[in-house]
């Protein structure tokens, strides 16, 4: 291959083959980079040696497709090129073929970076020569394979489940597949493989995986796609602490595929406690987390500074982002404000609250409990460690007639402050450099966040949904205590997610295996018995027939792959993905049928008003 030839290999006869990355016309000599998947080599096409093959390389042009025999050379003292893996030798042709030309691309594969996103994708297939998508795509293998041999290898058995199926209700919307056979019938494509899995754990199989595409057609955000691939697994008989460790597992062994050796197990921390110390149930664990000073603040002191008497006050640290000047906060002080609106949340300046006598204890207080913050890591080991800069230190209390719920959440408080500390990290992260790649383990902050709320108030819809989906088991206590029916709010799920770094890497549950509890839950979810039977008639008939405890989990193929490869959208993972609009640009897709499709599947377009 043209990227794996060396000085070792000076001397050698060899065949190279590939595209023409780049032409140097020297006059009798012309110089050719091929390119192949491995690399690049410099092929001379000297006239002395080969006048033939001189000729030919005149008419060579950039990705033309080529073949040189010739033989390897050491290359002259300094003209070795030490940006390129084979800049120490050359291969001197003796004969060169001319396999395929190729018109002048839209760009060059030759180059690194390519502005235009859509020229990209309507060329992908040029755009998977470049280095860079070479690279990634060999990641995802890599990481692929490395998880089938770990599950593989615990005894896991790797089973496909169909793409044509119905409904499967994990909150998205689904995509439909007319039925030619049965006029005005739809399979839907799978959202996931949920039932299934679940069904093949009724029968026996004990141990399930699949790396599987799933769909759905949600408005796509930055970095959605329509067809995504999870890696898929469900197991019989399971604590969670076993799924907990079977998933790290696989992702040792995914992440030591890229060098990355990481350290189990993660960190567990329940829904409400990610809610409190991070206002999110998705915690970024790169910067320490909030801090509570409800209790710091008293009745006392609240009447002082006009600060509601009960409701949380918090803070947080952004780290070497305090050495601001005095137009500097002020700015961060209307940013602030702007990002709270008039919910009634404020800034509480405590350094000016330090040049008052009377509030001065109050700041040294607020000051003493942010310091114990253990996630509040210690300088050594960041970078300028020698040079201190200061912290900034943002606190946050309600003003008088804060609200104590918003939206009938009791914590949103928590949530808000959590949302600002997330967008002073990013504003700063050049001050604090958590954000930065180290490409070491210390890099990926992991975590688990288990009992999550069973249930969601819908408030458009006025109605309780599921959090996760409906399969997923309430706690035991939650429902001796009657909670399904008397308090939906306060029920727990056995339900958890990995998440890395602030990103939700996957998410699964101990699912229901009685009946009885299966078809309460729908029935608290607004599913009469006519509707249950309908949709999950197959489902609930399969419970009845010796269905173990089961319990599974799913995590994003894509986004582990992009982690992995440094890259900065799921799109340059992904071979052929959509853009935002779910346009396959390559193919153009969707497009109309032929009138004689639609007349086979018995449907017809109506024009909508
Ligand atoms: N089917 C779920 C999902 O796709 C994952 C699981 O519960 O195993 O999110």
């Amino acid at each position: 291959m043209c990227g794996e030839l060396r000085a070792a290999n000076a001397g050698e006869d060899v065949v190279v083959m590939g595209w023409v990355n780049r032409r140097r016309d020297h006059g009798n000599l012309i110089f050719l980079d091929v390119r192949d998947r491995s690399g690049l080599v410099q092929v001379v096409l000297d006239k002395e040696i080969s006048a033939e093959a001189h000729a030919k390389a005149e008419t060579a042009r950039p990705e033309f497709v080529v073949a040189a025999t010739g033989k390897v050379r050491r290359r002259g003292a300094g003209l070795e090129n030490p940006n390129m893996a084979t800049g120490e030798i050359e291969v001197v042709a003796s004969e060169l073929l001319l396999l395929n030309d190729a018109k002048t691309p839209p760009f060059s594969p030759a180059e690194d970076a390519i502005a235009n996103e859509e020229v990209r994708l309507k060329y992908r297939y040029l755009d998977l020569r470049r280095v860079e998508m070479q690279k990634n795509f060999r990641v995802r293998h890599e990481v692929a394979r490395a998880i089938r041999n770990y599950l593989s290898d615990e005894g896991f058995l790797e089973i496909e489940t169909p793409f044509m199926t119905r409904s499967t209700p994990e909150g998205a919307r689904d995509y439909l597949v007319p039925s030619r056979v049965h006029a005005g019938s739809f399979y839907a494509l799978p959202q996931s493989p949920q039932i299934f899995k679940q069904i093949l754990m009724v029968s026996g199989f004990d141990k399930y995986f699949q790396i599987a595409r799933c769909f759905r057609d949600e408005d796509l955000r930055a970095d959605r796609q329509p067809e995504f691939t999870q890696i898929d697994l469900e197991m019989t008989f399971p604590q969670q602490e076993t799924i907990f460790k079977t998933v790290e597992g696989f992702l040792t062994a995914a992440f030591r595929t890229a060098g990355i050796e990481l350290t189990t197990p993660f960190v567990h921390m329940t829904y409400d406690e990610a809610i409190r110390r991070y206002g999110i149930d998705k915690p970024d664990m790169r910067l320490p987390a909030m801090v509570e000073l409800t209790e710091t603040l008293t009745r006392g002191l609240r009447e002082a500074l006009k600060i509601e008497p009960v409701l949380p006050v918090l803070g947080f640290v952004i780290p070497s982002a305090g050495a601001l000047s005095g137009t500097q906060k002020r700015g961060l002080v209307d940013e602030i404000r702007r990002f709270f609106g008039d919910c009634g949340l404020d800034f509480l300046d405590v350094a000016r609250l330090k040049t008052n006598a009377s509030f001065a204890p109050l700041a040294d207080a607020i000051e003493a409990v942010v310091a114990a913050e253990p996630t509040l890591a210690p300088r050594s080991g960041r970078e300028g460690g020698a040079q201190e800069v200061a912290d900034l230190l943002v606190v946050i209390t309600p003003k008088l007639g804060t609200p104590a719920t918003w939206n009938y959440d009791p914590q949103w408080i928590y949530k808000k402050v959590g949302g600002l500390r997330l967008e002073l990290a990013r504003k700063f992260a050049d001050k604090h450099g958590l954000h930065t790649q180290t490409g070491t383990a210390a890099d990926y902050k992991f975590c688990w966040v288990t009992d999550f709320p069973m249930y969601e108030w819908d408030e458009e819809a006025k109605v309780w949904q599921a959090a996760h989906h409906p399969f997923t088991s309430p706690h035991e206590d939650d429902i001796k205590a009657g909670r399904l029916t008397s308090d939906k709010g306060a029920v727990r799920a056995l339900a958890y997610d990995i998440v890395l770094n602030g990103t939700e890497l996957g998410s699964g549950s101990i699912r229901i295996h009685r009946k009885d509890v299966q078809a309460e839950i729908f029935r608290s979810l607004g599913m009469d018995e006519a509707e249950q039977k309908a949709r999950f008639g197959f489902f609930l008939d399969a419970l009845e027939y010796g269905t173990p405890p089961h319990g599974g989990i799913a995590l994003g193929l894509d986004r582990i792959v992009m982690i992995l490869a440094g890259a900065s959208s799921l799109r340059e993972v992904i071979a052929f993905p959509k853009t935002a609009k779910a346009i396959d640009l390559m193919v153009d897709a969707p497009t109309p049928v032929s009138e004689q499709q639609m007349k086979e599947l018995s449907l017809r377009i109506v024009a909508r008003s």
